[in-house]
């Protein structure tokens, strides 16, 4: 018997997320709010697609969401079309969204009052991962759901991590793409500095790779996108500077003091400001480029 699941939201990771549930395992129906890409996922996966979000989800047993934050999903709620209309007493709903805590906590009060539960559920390892089906997932909600959502998110995830209560996938990812946000914007700094202190970045990142200065970002992003120039767009800064600003209210809301985290959000903040909704997470580099008047060229 296959599983009757939705899945909401085709972008540049949902998409090939959903991919890993077009099986003979899964029954899949999808939604999307530009209607013309879930229909062309339903005809290129052999899936079905629906015309509002509670016909997606009629009759589905685990719905899985990937919007760019929580408050997309919260506004679809509501209303004669709404998920809250077309969920069944009993279904799970797995959030991918790299959301907030606070917004996921209100989302899950709101579906237990009508009997479904909520992990949210955010994700890393990139477009790369979701397309491998090697995602890590991060969850927060409780044991027993996950434990009846594991089919689901075993398709696209391979490392699943359960953090703890609602909320806490949300406050893991903020807090790992603040670092992943650190780790470019110094890079970049490093490799300014040196390329005006003579040396080529090449030779820089050698050293760095094999020393205790490394990151993802010095051992893959640098030599891949920076070095090459070649800035493919797979996740969108404004994305970033969104999960930095998520980690800096979580800090705030913790009451700890966080110098780095809050200058980073500010910073990520300029830049996606100065480079637009389309520009990839890894130009920023370009930002802190232009503000020293110097590209990091072999
Ligand atoms: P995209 O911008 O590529 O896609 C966003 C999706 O959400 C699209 O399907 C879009 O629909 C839909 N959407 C946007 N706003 C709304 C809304 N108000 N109501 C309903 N649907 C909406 O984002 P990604 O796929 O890259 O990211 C999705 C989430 O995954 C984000 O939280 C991101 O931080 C996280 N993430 C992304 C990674 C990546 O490498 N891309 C890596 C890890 C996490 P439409 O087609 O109409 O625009």
């Amino acid at each position: 018997m296959s599983l009757p699941v939705a899945f909401l939201g085709l972008g540049a990771i949902g998409a090939p997320m959903a991919r890993h549930l077009a099986t003979d395992a899964f029954t899949l129906r999808v939604w999307n709010r530009t209607a013309s890409r879930a229909a062309a996922f339903a005809a290129e996966h052999g899936a079905t697609h629906a015309k509002t979000p509670a016909e997606a989800v009629r009759g589905a047993s685990a719905v899985v969401t990937c919007f760019p934050v929580s408050r997309d999903l919260e506004s679809l709620l509501d209303g004669p079309d709404g998920l809250l209309a077309g969920l069944s007493k009993g279904a799970v709903l797995i959030d991918c969204t790299s959301g907030d805590p606070a917004t996921s906590q209100r989302i899950a009060a709101r579906l237990a009052a009508a009997g479904v539960d909520f992990l949210d559920a955010p994700v890393s390892g990139g477009v790369k991962a979701a397309v491998a089906g090697t995602l890590t997932v991060m969850i927060g909600g409780d044991a027993a759901t996950l434990k009846r959502a594991r089919p689901v998110i075993d398709a696209f995830g391979e490392k699943v991590i359960h953090c703890g209560a609602v909320g806490t996938g949300d406050a893991v990812k903020a807090v790992n793409n603040a670092l992943l946000a650190m780790h470019v914007w110094s890079t970049a700094e490093g490799l300014i500095t040196l390329r005006r202190a003579g040396v080529d970045p090449a030779v820089a990142l050698d050293v760095i790779n094999t020393s205790s200065g490394r990151s993802n970002a010095s051992m893959n992003l640098f030599p891949e996108r920076v070095i090459t120039r070649a800035f493919p767009r797979t996740f969108r800064l404004a994305l970033l500077d969104k999960d930095v600003g998520i980690a800096a209210q979580v800090a705030r809301d913790q009451k700890v003091p966080s110098p780095l985290i809050q200058l980073t959000a500010e910073l990520f903040q300029a830049a996606h400001r100065a480079l637009g909704e389309e520009a990839d997470h890894v130009e920023a580099v370009k930002f802190v480029e232009s503000l020293a008047g110097q590209e990091i060229i072999p």
